[in-house]
C-alpha cells in the first residue's frame, strides 16, 4: 500500500459519514489475528471496537475460516427465489432454537438497516391484512435503527446523521427515552411519555421498535428492565406489535444472550445482525411470529413483499452458523463476565477524572462520556500511536472489545482512554 493509493483512497472512496473534500483520516490495515490489527508499517494495534460489535470471537478464527473455505467449494452464491440450501435451513433452525419460541418465521437479509426496513414492511403488511390503514411507528428519543430511510425514520429526528433528510422522512411518533439507568431505581415518570402517546394514537399505531436496554449510537445509554416491561404491558394492552432491534446487543455483548433477557420480555419481531456471522460478512435476520407471518400470508397480496439478491448468501450462512457453533460452547458467557469485571474495577474509577461526567458498563460494553465533544482526528491519531484502535463520538469514548480479548489488552485499551483524558487539545 503505497503513499499514493492512500491519496487514491482519500480523494476517490467515501468512508462512513465523510466528506470527499475534508476526507477523515485513514489506517490502512493489511491484516488481523484475534485482536490485533496489522497496520502497513507492520505494527499491531489493539481492536476496542470489534469492527462495530461485529467480530466477537476476534480477527482470522480458524472456525469461521474454515466454514466458509467449506462453503466456498460447494457453492458461494445461488438466488434464493425458488432455490433453498443446507445452510440457509441449518442457521434458521439454529435462529429458531435461540431465540424465543414464538418466533419462528425468519426472513434473511443484507445487513441491519434492511432487517429493520423487513420488519416495518412486516408491521405495515400485517395491518393492511387485517383491513387497516396503520402506518406509524412508535419509538423513544435518542434511537439509532441504521441508515436506510424508514430506520432513519425511526432514529433520533434531531440526530445531525439524520436531520437533513427530514423533509423526506415519514414522520413517526417519539416518545421521551427513559431517564433510570440500568442500575438505578425505576421510576416510575419514565414510562408516562410513551403511554401518552400510546393511548392517543391507539389506531394509527403500526408497531412500537426498540433497542432493548442499550441505545447504542443515539448516546451509549443503558435503561432499565422495568421500561421494557411497561412498554410491552401497553403494547399487549392495545394489541399492538412490538420489535426489538437487538442488532448490536445480540449474540452476548450485554451479558445476556439476548439484551431482552434483562427484562424477560419478548418481542414480536426480533431484528438481527451485526455480531451474527462473527463479523466475517454482512448478514441481517428479521424474525417474527406465527400469528404475524400467517396474518400477512393471508393478505389481499398473500405475499410478503421484499427479495434481496444476495438474499440467504451461503457465504454469510456458513459464517453465522460457524458463529453460533463457537457461541453455543458457551464460553462467551464467562469471557463476557470476565471484561465486564475489569471495566468495572478498571474503567469505572475514571468517572473521578475531571473531564468525565459519566462512566458506564454492561458486558462486555465500556463508556466514558465526557464533558466535551471529541477531537476525532487527533485522538484516534493518539490512539494508534499507543497501540489500540478505539474510534470514539461526539462526548463518548467506548469500547466494546472482542470477547476473546485477554485481560492485560483490556487493561491497556483502559489505560490508553485514561491518559487520552489528560491532553487538553483531545477536547473541544
Ligand atoms: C448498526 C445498527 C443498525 C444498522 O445495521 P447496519 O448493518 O449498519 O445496516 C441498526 N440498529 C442498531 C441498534 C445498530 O447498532
Amino acid at each position: 500500500m503505497s503513499q499514493s493509493d492512500m491519496l487514491f483512497d482519500a480523494k476517490h472512496i467515501w468512508h462512513p459519514y465523510s466528506s470527499l473534500i475534508k476526507p477523515v483520516s485513514c489506517y490502512s490495515i493489511i491484516s488481523a489475528k484475534g485482536v490485533y490489527l496489522k497496520l502497513k508499517n507492520g505494527k499491531k494495534i489493539i481492536d476496542g471496537m470489534s469492527s462495530w460489535w461485529s467480530t466477537i470471537h476476534g480477527y482470522n478464527n480458524p472456525i469461521l475460516n474454515k466454514a466458509l473455505k467449506k462453503q466456498i467449494k460447494k457453492i458461494s452464491h445461488v438466488m434464493f427465489g425458488g432455490i433453498t440450501h443446507p445452510s440457509a435451513i441449518l442457521l434458521c433452525k439454529k435462529l429458531i432454537k435461540l431465540t424465543p419460541k414464538k418466533l419462528e418465521c425468519i426472513f434473511l437479509s443484507d445487513s441491519g438497516s434492511i432487517a429493520i426496513e423487513v420488519a416495518i414492511k412486516m408491521l405495515i403488511q400485517y395491518w393492511e391484512a387485517l383491513g387497516q390503514n396503520r402506518t406509524k411507528i412508535l419509538t423513544i428519543k435518542n434511537a439509532y435503527h441504521g441508515d436506510t430511510f424508514g430506520a432513519m425514520s425511526i432514529s433520533d429526528p434531531n440526530n445531525s446523521m439524520h436531520k437533513i433528510y427530514n423533509h423526506f422522512l415519514p414522520k413517526n411518533l417519539f416518545a421521551n427515552a427513559p431517564c433510570s439507568n440500568f442500575n438505578d431505581h425505576w421510576n416510575s415518570n419514565d414510562i408516562i411519555s410513551f403511554k401518552k402517546i400510546i393511548k392517543k394514537n391507539i389506531f394509527t399505531i403500526a408497531g412500537v421498535i426498540l433497542e432493548p436496554i442499550v441505545q447504542s449510537v443515539g448516546g451509549m445509554k443503558f435503561y432499565h428492565p422495568i421500561f421494557l416491561k411497561k412498554v410491552k404491558e401497553l403494547c399487549q394492552n392495545y394489541s399492538i406489535p412490538l420489535v426489538f432491534d437487538e442488532i448490536a446487543t445480540g449474540f452476548g455483548r450485554t451479558g445476556k444472550f439476548f439484551a431482552f433477557e434483562h427484562a424477560n420480555v419478548i418481542p414480536d419481531i426480533l431484528c438481527l445482525g451485526k455480531a451474527i456471522t462473527g463479523g466475517t460478512i454482512t448478514l441481517a435476520a428479521t424474525l417474527t411470529s406465527r400469528h404475524i407471518a400467517n396474518t400477512i400470508s393471508n393478505s389481499s397480496t398473500r405475499c410478503f413483499m421484499h427479495g434481496p439478491t444476495y438474499m440467504a448468501n451461503p457465504l454469510a450462512c456458513s459464517a453465522a452458523n460457524a458463529n453460533i457453533k463457537i457461541l453455543e460452547k458457551n464460553q462467551w458467557q464467562e469471557q463476557v463476565s470476565n471484561i465486564e469485571k475489569e471495566l468495572n474495577i478498571n474503567l469505572l474509577p475514571l468517572i473521578n477524572h475531571p473531564r468525565v461526567i459519566d462512566v458506564r458498563v454492561l458486558g462486555a460494553i465500556g463508556v466514558v462520556e465526557c464533558s466535551k465533544f471529541i477531537n476525532l482526528e487527533l485522538i484516534q491519531n493518539f490512539f494508534v500511536k499507543n497501540g489500540v484502535w478505539i474510534r470514539p463520538f461526539r462526548k463518548l469514548i467506548y469500547i466494546v472489545p472482542p470477547y476473546i480479548i485477554s485481560i492485560e489488552d483490556l487493561k491497556k485499551l483502559i489505560y490508553i482512554i485514561k491518559k487520552s483524558l489528560d491532553q487538553n487539545i483531545f477536547f473541544i
